[in-house]
């Protein structure tokens, strides 16, 4: 069914300005979470230790959210350095072109489906 949908695709086809454009634009959106994270937790510093626990617990989430959102920057501004590189969309393990439709999913993937599950 998807064969049919997009004949004469090659594995190796992806259009790079737009996968350009769309890595910019996560980039853009996972630094703005991030500041809104950083935010937060600055504001914490003013309730002291008003809410006992659940302070303590929103500001461990927090802190779990922004290094998460810092990964997040780290990898897409890593798959924009391959996008320049050529390399994008290559596994890194076994050399093959990765699905367009799992980059599209997760654009900062550095594996194929195969060796993803490998990894596990
Ligand atoms: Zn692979």
């Amino acid at each position: 069914m998807d064969a049919e949908e997009r004949p004469g695709i090659s594995k190796n086809t992806l259009d790079a300005v737009s996968e350009r454009a769309r890595l910019e634009q996560e980039l853009a959106h996972a630094q703005e979470e991030l500041a809104l994270i950083n935010q937060k937790l600055e504001e914490k510093g003013d309730f002291g230790l008003g809410e006992g626990a659940s302070t303590v617990y929103e500001w461990e989430m927090n802190l779990a959210l922004r290094q998460a959102a810092e990964a997040k920057i780290e990898s897409i501004k890593a798959a924009l350095a391959r996008l320049d590189q050529g390399t994008y969309g290559i596994c890194e393990v076994c050399g093959q072109a990765i699905d367009p439709a799992r980059l599209e999913i997760l654009p900062h993937t550095t594996l194929c489906v195969g060796c993803a599950q490998a990894s596990r």
